[in-house]
């Protein structure tokens, strides 16, 4: 199989269309049998549920390809079961988990020859999704949907080596208390917006959330689930329910103790505590880890000691040791890679 003329060193996280891409309808109460198509648009009434009242939720992960060549992707059984419970908090019913498994796995296979090669540092980004797509004008739950997958290629995400970022305490808020902060729907972006153009045009790369009831506990920032490294090298990332589940914040807790041998504590993280930590990171499957050097309170900084050259030695061991397994460098736990072709 012949590889597309792609200069995948270059490549930035941006769309690029790929050939084909999976594509199953829900009507009169079931979901159709699905296909690979090669149609890259979609039409819909102007009216669909996902249109008037953002009736969508999506999952995103990774096909990898290994160093002894197989194309592999990550845990994507945990991509099915959070889909499935975006989908039941929205109202949307769900696509069940083989289904999704299989789907995932045919539109990764359909479109191998966008699978950058191993050592590229580029990867494969999976996007599947859902959406209300009959017509909805009352305020209620769509009759149809579509369930669909593309991917693109993505480009390395540290290009010349991870560069720590700066991030600042938000005044806006990402999920309420008992809200949809721990579902992957569109609309928890929607509103994320705003905050983030307007951290960028003050100078900052992300921000950081705090609870919305006390705003003094450590949520997450926009994409991305906090992870810390206290003075005496215990890992210690936040937990509460407005926390989207990362896969890869989980998948690092399990490096840390099992492979790292490092104590974990996954409780509440209040703001106060963050000055006394040695590393701060941000994990999702974009980046698996992007090192933070610099926190910025209202204008009060919080300078951590990993400082803003380089990732912090724990923070790198974590990151070496996962992108290790999923590129088939570092043996895996039992059931985490799953073998496309
Ligand atoms: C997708 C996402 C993450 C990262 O989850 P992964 O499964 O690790 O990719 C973190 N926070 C939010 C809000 C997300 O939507």
């Amino acid at each position: 199989m012949e590889k597309k003329n792609i200069d995948w060193a270059n490549l930035g996280f941006g769309y690029v269309q790929t050939d084909k891409r999976y594509v199953a309808n829900y009507k009169d109460g079931a979901w159709d049998d699905g296909a690979l198509i090669s149609d890259a648009t979609v039409a819909i009434s102007e009216c669909a549920g996902v249109l008037q009242y953002a009736q969508t939720c999506f999952e995103g992960l990774k096909a990898y390809t290994t160093e002894d060549g197989h194309i592999v992707t990550f845990r994507p059984d945990l991509n099915a079961a959070r889909l499935k419970s975006s989908c039941e908090r929205l109202e949307i019913p769900v696509f069940p988990e083989e289904r999704f498994l299989e789907a995932v796995s045919e539109t990764v296979a359909a479109n191998e020859a966008y699978v950058p090669p191993y050592g590229s540092g580029a990867t494969l980004y999976i996007r599947p999704f859902i959406f209300g797509s009959s017509a909805v004008i009352g305020v209620a739950p769509a009759a149809e949907y579509q369930f669909r997958v593309f991917t693109t290629p993505v480009g390395p995400y540290f290009k010349g080596g991870a560069k720590p970022l700066t991030i600042r305490v938000s005044d806006f808020d990402r999920a309420a208390p008992h809200g949809t902060g721990h579902i992957k729907a569109g609309l928890n972006y929607a509103m994320s917006l705003y905050a983030i153009v307007d951290a960028h045009q003050k100078g900052f790369d992300e921000n950081m959330y705090l609870d919305p009831a006390t705003r003094t506990k450590v949520e997450e920032t926009g994409g991305a689930n906090f992870l810390f490294v206290t003075k005496d090298n215990k890992v210690v990332t936040p937990k509460s329910d407005s926390i989207l589940p990362s896969i890869t914040r989980r998948s690092l807790i399990t490096v840390a103790r099992d492979y790292l041998g490092l104590e974990v504590e996954e409780r509440e993280v209040f703001f106060d505590e963050v000055k006394d930590f040695a590393e701060c990171g941000l994990c999702g499957t974009a980046a698996v880890i992007s090192p933070v050097g610099k926190i910025v309170d209202h204008g009060k900084e919080i300078c951590l000691p990993s400082g803003m050259t380089e990732m912090g030695p724990v923070t790198k061991k974590l990151y070496d040791t996962l992108t290790g397994i999923q590129m088939g460098r570092i043996e895996a736990p039992e059931g985490w890679i799953h073998v496309i072709k």
